[in-house]
């Protein structure tokens, strides 16, 4: 069997690693090209880091009905997806929350260690207080609440872009990954696209690290062991508990989910670490593939997510 020789670009984008990877390598430039222009729109339209982003705009700009961009709707419409599907777990308005544990700036630029911080903490305001219309793309919001679209517009971006790129490349098939939230589109490599589960999207790919297969669909992680940082020696990471406003204090540090898309995996992997010990059962209700990491670095495979190869043995001849 020959092996396919892929064609692969890495660069950043949105505060992280991208990297774009197609079967037929003579289509890479065509295939980044199209990435690009959407990972841009999505920058432009939902980035909390960016002042002139649209989004950015309405925060400063609560209590007034808008109309947003076709692009904010539907990292929008993800969100509260996402937000009603996982019971609150993941939610938008963490906005305000994030920002206050000190997270409130590019991660490159978020200082990692700092003075106390004194937080208020309190239960965010919630889904429930936004009014969106997703057919008329009207927005309403309270005065008090930051939306926070970090779960939802990278994966929203790893799908668009994964959709985008297929329609460029003549055959073949495409992989997105936008700081390890992936989506795939078109014909997949033989055998399928291997991904490496690590618990940081930058890992080095190495032989023998443990790795699972997909061929449509995507494929999050979230973690709370990389982006992290302390302030008055309590350490923080980005990932908020609703019901406390406060980062997670759950049993998992890392999940890894496969979907039907890398906005629903992705929902499913940061719901995964704000539920603990309850996302088992939700995942397996949902009939989702994924990899627990907890605190001690035991890993819990759940659902149809297959156990790592065992090491060959060499048969004895006797
Ligand atoms: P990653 O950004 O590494 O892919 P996630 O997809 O889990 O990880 O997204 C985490 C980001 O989502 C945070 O940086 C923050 O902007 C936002 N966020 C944090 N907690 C929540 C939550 N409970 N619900 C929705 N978004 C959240
Ligand atoms: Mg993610």
């Amino acid at each position: 069997m020959t092996a396919t020789v892929l064609g692969i670009a890495d660069d950043r984008a949105l505060g992280g690693t991208l990297r774009v990877i197609v079967t037929r390598p003579r289509s890479l430039a065509d295939a980044k090209a199209a990435v690009d222009e959407v990972v841009s729109a999505i920058d432009g339209a939902a980035s909390r880091f960016r002042e002139d982003s649209e989004l950015s705009r309405i925060n400063a700009t609560p209590e007034r009905q808008v109309t947003v961009s076709p692009m904010l709707a539907q990292a929008i419409a993800a969100a509260l997806r996402g937000a009603d599907l996982s019971d609150g777990a993941v939610d938008p308005t963490v906005g305000t929350a994030v920002r206050l544990a000190g997270y409130d700036s590019d991660f490159a630029s978020v200082l990692k260690e700092g003075g106390p911080l004194r937080v208020h903490a309190e239960r965010i305001p919630g889904w429930r207080a936004i009014r969106f219309n997703a057919a008329t793309r009207q927005l309403w919001m309270p005065r008090g609440v930051e939306i926070d679209l970090g779960a939802t517009a990278k994966a929203l971006a790893s799908d668009l872009a994964a959709a985008a790129a297929s329609k460029v490349i003549e055959g073949g098939g495409v992989l997105v990954s936008l700081g390890g939230d992936i989506a795939v589109a078109g014909d997949p490599p033989a055998g399928g696209w291997s991904v490496q589960a690590s618990e940081d999207s930058s890992a080095p790919i190495e032989d023998g690290e443990e790795t699972v297969s997909i061929d449509a669909g995507g494929m999050a992680t979230s973690s709370t062991t990389v982006r992290r940082w302390t302030r008055g020696g309590v350490v923080l990471h980005h990932i908020i508990d609703p019901a406390t406003g406060q980062p997670v204090a759950g049993p998992w540090r890392t999940a890894t989910v496969a979907a039907g898309t890398c906005v629903d995996a992705n929902i499913a992997s940061t719901a995964a670490i704000v539920m603990g010990e309850g996302a088992v059962e939700w995942l397996k209700t949902r009939g989702l593939a994924a990899r627990l990491v907890d605190r001690e670095g035991q890993v819990t495979r759940v659902g149809a997510w297959p156990e790592p190869a065992s090491s060959k043995l060499a048969p004895n001849v006797l």
